[in-house]
Formats: structure tokens, C-alpha cells, sequence
């Protein structure tokens, strides 16, 4: 199907005292029309800078970003304030996301106003009643303010609001790591028919790759800056390829898994992104380490049809 986002060679470095940190380190992939592709590491992998990057929300410091096949990197104000409509954002923390001052209905509406949408009060009350509707919020909490709602309600204002401008792509990044586990799947699921209802696009950014694994179409795992291995979620569980993601994986009881069962305990540190290893990122963790390692960083290589690694293993 059809390539709605595609990020070539992305790099973002944040300048530190010690030298430039390589948040988002030269990352390829791109996601198809209609589907989540799940974008997995661990706290400080670069993935969540990733995402806003690809949203122009952070300036990138090197590569491309298409979205419908136009580089949004290259875009003048006026033209990024109308691709912006399209492409929306979902953070982790609806508690610090939402504008404490402004009642349920005054954030769902203001991405209206802001773009002009409508022209009368009367229409934009009822576009507010239609996405309050659509994310499962009683039309009793129009006047509530965000302090007066729990974590789940929260959260639906936040989607309703990225829903407003009718967008096709949505970066959902840890939508529900701040949510209890009995609220994780309501939110979870009614993601799900949004986008089946409205043929949306997301990138969902996670930690946790039990949750990633729920909801994804195609899975990229990240560490340390890189994209070490891309493909189809069933060939990512039941095959992974990637010492890293074998790692991963053994963490999470998964039923019928080619690798070991057993958990594959990671020795060592991750190296920092201020001054990574020259070669494969992974090698000081890596059970299965050669001298090519050392010295020379592997690059994501189809090895298989849509599959993508990043390991010498895999040449
Ligand atoms: Fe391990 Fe080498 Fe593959 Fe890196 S390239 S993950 S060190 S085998
Ligand atoms: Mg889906």
C-alpha cells in the first residue's frame, strides 16, 4: 500500500557542554497509508525526539521528512500551518499536556479557532459535541476543567482535540504509560476504531513493547539513537532477528517465540549519545559480538522482503 510518511536519513543532535548528544541518529523508514507502526526502545533511544521531529515540532538538524510525498522540512510557515491540519500529536501525560485554564470545551475547540474553521459560534459547538461524541465523553463535562476529570477522561479530551482538524496522520507518543492498566485498553481500543473509522495513520511510540504489540501493524525497535530492526509485527515476534530486540522480547511472556524463552539478561550500560561507539552500538551488550562489531556500525539492510536489521549476524 501506499507510503503516506517517509523519513530519509533523519538526524537530530542536541548541543551539550561535552559535545552534540545524537538524539535521532541518521534514521530510514517510512509508514504506509492506514496503519500503526509501532516505534519501540527504551527511555532515551531517541524515539519520542524522533516523533516530534517528524512533526516539525523540534527542528531537525539533518534529512527528510515526506509526508504525502511533500518534504515538510522545506515548508514556509503558511505552507506548514496547513500540513500541520493533517499530521496531530498525542502526548504521554494528559495531565501536563492540557491547558489547566481552559474547560473541556475550550481545548477541544481551540485548533478550531485557531485555523478558522467555522465561522459561527453555533457550528463549532456542535463539532464539539460530535468529537466529544466520537472519543466517549459525556456532553455533561463540556464545562469541566481538566483537574475535575481522571487520567482516561483526560487523555479523550487530548485525542478529541488532535481530532479536530480532521487529520491523517497521528503521533501517538506513550498514550497511555500514564494511565492506569484498566483504563490502557478503553483508550487503546477506541484509538483503534478512530482509525478504522477515519483511515488514519499513526506512529505509536512506546517503551513497552507488550503495549506496542497490541496495536501494531509493523514494528520499529530504536536504541541509542538508531533504528537497529523494521518489520511486520508477526516476523518481529516470532522471528526477531536483532540481538537487541531477542533481548526485548524475552522480557515479555509471549506464547510460541522461536528464541529462547529464557530472559536474556542485558550486561552493561547504554553507551551515551553524546560520544556513541564508533561501531555497532549495541556491542557493548551484544551476546554475540565480533571483531566486526568493534569498529564498524552495521546499517539497516532489507534482508527479506520488508524486512529491515541493522547487525553484521545479518549481512
Ligand atoms: Fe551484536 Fe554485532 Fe549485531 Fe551489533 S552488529 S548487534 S554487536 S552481532
Ligand atoms: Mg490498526
Amino acid at each position: 500500500s501506499e507510503k503516506i510518511v517517509e523519513v530519509k536519513n533523519l538526524k537530530k543532535y542536541f548541543q551539550t557542554k561535552k559535545g552534540p548528544l545524537h538524539a535521532v541518529d541518521d534514521i530510514n523508514f517510512f509508514i504506509k497509508k492506514g496503519e500503526t507502526l509501532g516505534l519501540v526502545g527504551e527511555s532515551g533511544c531517541g524515539k519520542s525526539t524522533a516523533g516530534r521531529v517528524l512533526l516539525r515540532l523540534l527542528p531537525a538538524t539533518d534529512g527528510e521528512v515526506f509526508f504525502e510525498g511533500k518534504n515538510i522540512l522545506k515548508l514556509n510557515g503558511r505552507q506548514m500551518r496547513k500540513a500541520r491540519r493533517d499530521m496531530q500529536i498525542i502526548f504521554q501525560d494528559p495531565y501536563s499536556s492540557l491547558n489547566p485554564r481552559m474547560s473541556v470545551e475550550e481545548v477541544i475547540s481551540e485548533p478550531l479557532l485557531i485555523n478558522k474553521i467555522y465561522k459561527n459560534k453555533k457550528d463549532i459547538n456542535k463539532r464539539v459535541k460530535e468529537l466529544m461524541d466520537t472519543v466517549g465523553l459525556s456532553q455533561r463535562l463540556v464545562n469541566a476543567y481538566p483537574h475535575e476529570l481522571d487520567g482516561g477522561r483526560r487523555q479523550r479530551v487530548g485525542i478529541a482535540r488532535a481530532l479536530a482538524l480532521k487529520p491523517k496522520f497521528i503521533v501517538q507518543d506513550e498514550p497511555v504509560s500514564a494511565l492506569d492498566v484498566s483504563i490502557q485498553a478503553q483508550i487503546l481500543n477506541l484509538m483503534e476504531d478512530i482509525q478504522d473509522e477515519m483511515g488514519l495513520t499513526y506512529l505509536f511510540i512506546s517503551h513497552d513493547l507488550s503495549v506496542v504489540k497490541h496495536v501494531s501493524d509493523r514494528i520499529a525497535v530504536m536504541y541509542l539513537g538508531k533504528i537497529v530492526e523494521l518489520a511486520d509485527y508477526n516476523a518481529i515476534f516470532k522471528r526477531p532477528l536483532h540481538p537487541y530486540t531477542q533481548a526485548l522480547l524475552s522480557a515479555i511472556p509471549i506464547p510460541k517465540v522461536d528464541v529462547e524463552q529464557k530472559m536474556i539478561i542485558l550486561e552493561g550500560e547504554v553507551p551515551s549519545p553524546v560520544n556513541p561507539p564508533a561501531g555497532c552500538r549495541f556491542y557493548g551488550r551484544c551476546r554475540h559480538r565480533m571483531e566486526i562489531c568493534k569498529d564498524t556500525n552495521p546499517t539497516l539492510t532489507e534482508v527479506e522482503k520488508e524486512r529491515f536489521v541493522s547487525c553484521h549476524l545479518h549481512p
